[in-house]
């Protein structure tokens, strides 16, 4: 707890500036334009809304699938055993999760212990980084931003909407609210199902842009540097999409090229007034979170 407090003391002085205030509500009006020029696809999803509704997942039934997606990745990837650096890791994501409309949720992050470089996020808030992913970050401003992307898809639900739609596109909608009706007993075999098919093939395109959006503005927030998540899409930029370590990330995502041209168009300028840090070194982190 102490470590919390100081932590959000040390951000408290960068965050929320008035002009990080005008760069988000910037940001969600030319959301809401985006979301206005989709056309048939918006009409399309505009459609299935009322399905996707009655099929009832609130946020208490959101928590517990995001538990059971968290179950099933950490089936097969164990968490690396480090305490300070999960207290580190929590005590930053907490901090940005904090920025969001959704600060209630049961935040939780991990660390896996592997050595490819992903990130990964569950329904109702829990959040996973590679140790892989770590070691690559040239600064907290960098891991600021990919967790800010993480949270972004969960308070967006980017996961629990590919969830439904899933199940809506294989006709199961009964299926699924029947099994859902059940417990999680019946329910979790579907799940796991989904699980390994979400995680390996990725989102829609345009959740992973929009959390890039939304990311940058959490980072932003939260007094960080908003450049540290294009700095991480920089790097990917130089990396070897066939070389092991980044395959997967590469197959989920849309090109590190394309997701920078997205954010440049929405960033524009916008953020060169922002004066947000580039965080404490890690070795200051570890230092701070092994006491
Ligand atoms: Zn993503």
């Amino acid at each position: 707890m102490r470590a919390l407090y100081k932590f959000a003391v040390t951000c408290l002085a960068l965050a929320l500036s008035g002009s990080a205030m005008a760069q988000f509500d910037f940001l969600n009006k030319a959301m809401d334009a985006a979301k206005s020029k989709m056309g048939p696809a918006g009409n399309l999803l505009d459609k299935a809304k009322p399905i996707i509704d009655s099929m009832g997942i609130d946020e208490p039934k959101e928590i517990e699938i995001g538990n059971t997606f968290a179950a099933s990745l950490l089936g097969a990837k164990p968490l690396l055993n480090d305490p300070a650096l999960h207290r580190y890791v929590n005590t930053l994501g907490r901090w940005l999760a904090l920025q969001t409309e959704r600060p209630d949720l049961p935040w939780t992050f991990g660390v896996l212990d592997d050595d490819g470089f992903n990130a990964f996020a569950t329904p109702g808030g829990n959040i996973f980084v590679t140790k892989g992913l770590l070691a690559r970050m040239r600064n907290e401003s960098e891991l600021a931003g990919v967790l800010s992307h993480e949270i972004a898809h969960v308070i967006r639900k980017h996961y629990v909407k590919a969830l439904q739609i899933s199940a809506l596109a294989g006709g199961s909608v009964e299926i699924f609210t029947e099994r859902w009706n059940k417990g999680p007993a019946e329910f979790r075999p579907y799940i796991a199902g989904f699980v390994k098919d979400v995680y390996s093939k990725g989102l829609d395109k345009s959740d992973e842009y929009e959390a890039d959006r939304i990311g940058v503005v959490i980072a932003a927030r939260a007094g960080f540097d908003p450049y540290g998540l294009p700095g991480v899409l920089q790097t990917l930029q130089s990396q070897n999409p066939r070389d092991g370590g980044f395959t997967l990330l590469f197959e989920t995502h849309p090109t590190p090229t394309d997701r920078l041209d997205s954010l440049s168009k929405v960033m524009n300028g916008r953020f060169d007034s922002n004066n947000g840090s580039v965080g404490k070194s890690f070795a200051e982190r570890s230092k701070e979170f092994s006491r």
